[in-house]
């Protein structure tokens, strides 16, 4: 592994016209399931890679279908802009009722592809009751990983993001505030799942971070720590002999890294996907003492 000091100069002048909040598009779980199809090939850790396409696949079968959810009221809406709060935090929301039936299709969606061993590790999922799931969204919520049932966590994870990504889509960004922490998501106030310099269009070569729980997106100029809003000594890591499509951004202050996922390198690069193709890099930022600001619930439970 190599160290790259970046300096400041790269930030973005914080010129009008940016936008600052990208709201999920359609085929947000699609766009994810098809990277991480691509990503498998050769990977070491292509089955579990695969378990995690199959479940964004079917996160976007049931997103297509339009899952159950109730925005708040407009009152509320306004309430949130003038006072910069989420709008779509879950301590403030009622949990759409529709999402236990959405987490056991999404497990019996990739029950059948897993090991006999996986199979019954996601029984209780299938067999839960409601009170049980909504104790293990509360957990994985808080980010309680300890008392969580750890098999079941992803799923659970994916079916409250299908119901908060469906919500999401239906907000307008001129609804939303700008977030007074940038290391919160605007719309809900979760944490990002990684970072994405995304190419194109109003967006090119602007860095935005992916929600973990709505898909959500929000700009955040590069080589300044999200965690900490420091800019000084920002450092870049990525894995020696890598294509570093992904980097890990560390901050020698808080001493948290997040990643950043390039598509300028690779026009297909994923927050989510490339998140979870590049575990690599989290065990070498391990060793280098630095903590993961980011949170991917598609990794909670390890290995099926
Ligand atoms: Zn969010
Ligand atoms: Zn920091």
């Amino acid at each position: 592994m190599t160290t790259t000091l970046l300096q400041p100069g790269q930030i973005e002048a914080a010129a009008g016209g940016i936008p600052e909040l990208r709201l999920p598009p359609a085929d947000v779980f699609l766009t994810q399931a098809r990277r991480l199809e691509q990503l498998a090939e050769g990977h070491a850790m292509a089955d579990y890679l695969r378990f995690a396409a199959r479940l964004a696949r079917a996160q976007q079968d049931i997103l297509d279908a339009g899952p159950a959810g109730e925005l708040p009221s407009a009152e509320r809406l306004a309430q949130c802009l003038e006072y910069g709060m989420p709008p779509l935090a879950p301590a403030g929301l009622i949990r759409p009722s529709g999402w236990h039936g959405t987490a056991r299709q999404l497990a019996r969606s990739v029950q059948p592809f897993l090991t006999a061993a996986g199979q019954a590790a996601l029984q209780p999922m299938v067999e839960g009751a409601d009170a049980w799931l909504n104790e293990q969204a509360t957990r994985l919520l808080e980010n309680d990983t300890q008392h969580l049932h750890a098999a079941v966590a992803p799923i659970v994870g994916a079916a409250l993001q299908v119901h908060w990504t469906h919500l999401a889509r239906r907000l307008d960004p001129a609804q939303v505030a700008r977030p007074e922490h940038p290391n919160l998501c605007p719309v809900c106030g979760s944490h990002p799942v990684s970072s994405v310099v995304r190419i194109g269009g109003a967006e090119n070569g602007l860095r935005y971070l992916h929600c973990a729980l709505c898909s959500s997106e929000w700009h955040v100029v590069r080589a300044k720590c999200s965690n900490c809003d420091n800019t000084r000594d920002i450092a870049y890591y990525h894995v020696e002999g890598g294509d570093r499509v992904v980097e890990a951004e560390a901050c020698p202050e808080c001493k948290t890294y997040l990643k950043v996922a390039h598509q300028e390198k690779d026009p297909l690069a994923d927050p989510v996907a490339d998140d979870l193709a590049s575990l690599t890099l989290d065990l070498l930022m391990d060793e280098t003492g630095h903590a993961k600001s980011g949170i991917n619930w598609y990794l909670i439970q390890g290995q099926l």
